[in-house]
């Protein structure tokens, strides 16, 4: 699905060099990097505030302790999205409230989550899900009037930017209060690890974020409140400083190549191509389509018999996981969710792809669904 080794091949003696610095210093936790990165991606951004941590799952979890959400406390969010972000809420006592998602963007239903809100929901969680930002117009408006919190999961989307409706234009994880992404391998910015962050453009609420990553002390050994152990290693953010200059060109890379699958796979009736928000750019995390009138898991297998692979994301809804079992939930409550997660096929898109490789795939598919 990505091919991270060619990427390497050709930025290796940046990246090497930037390994080789921490290892000749052996400031391994915290080391330089770790702020210089955070100072890179603030300025990337254009956000005020970026804290490093350990992944993007402790990013949420950070996000939402910092902002002192309380056991029973509800939290919106799509049904249409990767564990992490329901896992985190649960895991803090907090209650997950589901909304089903858009057809078009798979992005959270903005006309359906007023309907979820109580007296004791706290936040909305949109998930820039595939790599283009939810409906943040809505969304903030929405929550500005019910008071509520917004931590925008950008595990996905890290370097899309969303026009407003008055033309302004902001980056992805840096329109709510809190903004929170991955560095997983295959993400876009991804390191040779684990690795996130956390964005925020309130001064305060940065100390506390910093605070609550590092054992709830802002002075050493001066606790303040509950916090956890979630570092940014000074080798992943000696791999991400060496990255980022090429974020821009991955992402442009990808939506050349989902330009060409488009092309191809686009006027095809079976299959539907991803749709893109037109208040959003595209930073094509995953090149999702969606089949129709043909049973999408016999082609995926096909497809892998022909060394060709692709990814089902997501199989199964979250209101249908054990885990989140709630017997208020029904499918009915969230018929495109469903529909999506029988239909989906995300097929290969990296920074890597030739034309010639985004066509054997599309001859092939093309085959296999007529
Ligand atoms: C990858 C991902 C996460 C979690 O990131 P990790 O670094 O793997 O913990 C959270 N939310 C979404 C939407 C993701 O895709």
């Amino acid at each position: 699905m990505v091919d991270l080794k060619s990427q390497y091949e050709k930025i290796k003696s940046e990246v090497d060099a930037g390994i080789q610095e921490v290892i000749d210093n052996t400031a391994f936790i915290k080391g330089p990097q770790v702020k210089k990165f955070e100072t890179e991606l603030t300025a990337y951004l254009n956000v005020k505030h970026v804290i490093a941590c350990a992944n993007g799952t402790d990013a949420l979890q950070i996000a939402m302790m910092a902002l002192e959400l309380k056991p029973g406390d509800e939290v919106i969010l799509p049904a249409f999205t990767y564990v992490a972000t329901a896992e985190v809420i649960a895991l803090l006592g907090l209650k997950p409230v589901m909304v089903d998602v858009e057809p078009e963007t798979f992005c959270i239903n903005v006309q359906l989550i007023e309907s979820k809100i109580t007296p004791k929901t706290k936040a909305i969680v949109p998930v820039h899900l595939f790599g283009q930002c939810a409906n943040m117009d809505a969304i903030l408006t929405i929550a500005s009037k019910h008071r509520l919190f917004v931590i925008e999961d950008t595990a996905q989307a890290l370097g899309s930017v969303y026009t407003f409706g008055d033309r302004s234009k902001k980056s992805a994880g840096c329109m709510g209060t809190i903004g929170t992404t991955s560095f997983f391998p295959s993400k876009n910015l991804g390191c040779y690890g684990d690795g996130g962050a956390l964005m925020t453009n309130d001064d305060e609420l940065a100390k506390k974020l910093r605070m609550v990553a590092n054992h709830g002390q802002a002075i050493q050994y001066k606790h303040d409140c509950i916090g956890v152990n979630s570092r940014l290693d000074t080798l992943q953010a000696a791999i991400l400083l060496a990255k980022l200059p090429h974020l821009d060109a991955y992402a442009a890379a990808r939506h050349q190549a989902a330009n060409i699958y488009d092309q191809l796979l686009g006027n095809h009736p079976k299959i539907k191509i991803p749709a893109r928000n037109p208040q959003s750019t595209h930073v094509f995390h995953q090149y999702t389509m969606q089949l129709t009138g043909v049973d999408r898991d016999t082609v995926r297998k096909a497809l892998a018999d022909k060394g060709i692979p692709s990814m089902v994301y997501y199989p199964i809804p979250l209101h249908q996981q054990k885990a989140f079992y709630n017997p208020d939930y029904t499918d009915a409550d969230f018929p495109v969710t469903v529909e999506l997660c029988k239909s989906v096929l995300s097929l290969p898109i990296h920074t890597e792809m030739d034309e010639e490789m985004i066509q054997f795939i599309s001859n092939n598919l093309l085959e296999l669904v007529s």
